[in-house]
């Protein structure tokens, strides 16, 4: 008996009583990746890259298009966490693709203006599906997306007094 961690769908299970559960997950996954065509990255992995593409895109001794890889970069790893969100509440047919998800982020602090800019003229700029500051994206009209809308006006109302 010894408790595992899968790496191809990230359950971490005991090897003796709960193989049923990482079987029934397992496989669900499996059929993600037959219809998506790839899987989200967990989320160890998507931490390490994540940290890497920060410490880059701060750097401004590096050129403009390096800086602006690592932004793409990045928001893959938002796009990651937001998409395993989806398969976890069971909505991730209705997530939007990576290139929709860019259009629809706004970092704020964690992307530089002048990188959101370049970002906006490759993927486009959609407003009110994803609020300010926050990195998953919900179905319209639930209570989750709500919620996000409600913390973005809480912050700006901090931040403004
Ligand atoms: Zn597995």
């Amino acid at each position: 008996m010894a408790y595992v961690i899968c790496n191809y769908c990230q359950c971490g299970y005991d090897d003796l009583t709960d193989m049923a559960i990482h079987t029934r997950r397992h496989n669900k996954y499996k059929g993600i990746e037959n219809q998506l065509g790839f899987l989200p990255a967990g989320h160890a992995t998507r931490e390490q890259i994540a940290d890497k593409a920060k410490s880059e895109i701060s750097n401004t001794a590096f050129v403009m298009d390096v800086r602006y890889r690592a932004a793409v970069t990045l928001l893959r790893t938002y796009f990651d966490a937001s998409l395993s969100n989806a398969i976890d509440k069971g909505y991730w047919k209705k997530h939007p693709s990576f290139e929709s998800f860019v259009a629809m982020i706004n970092l704020l602090e964690a992307i530089p203006v002048e990188i959101q800019a370049l970002l906006h003229r490759e993927f486009g700029n959609t407003l009110g599906e994803i609020p300010p500051g926050i990195r998953y994206w919900y179905l319209p009209k639930s209570n989750a997306r709500k919620l996000s809308f409600l913390e973005f006006e809480k912050n700006r109302g901090r931040n403004n007094g």
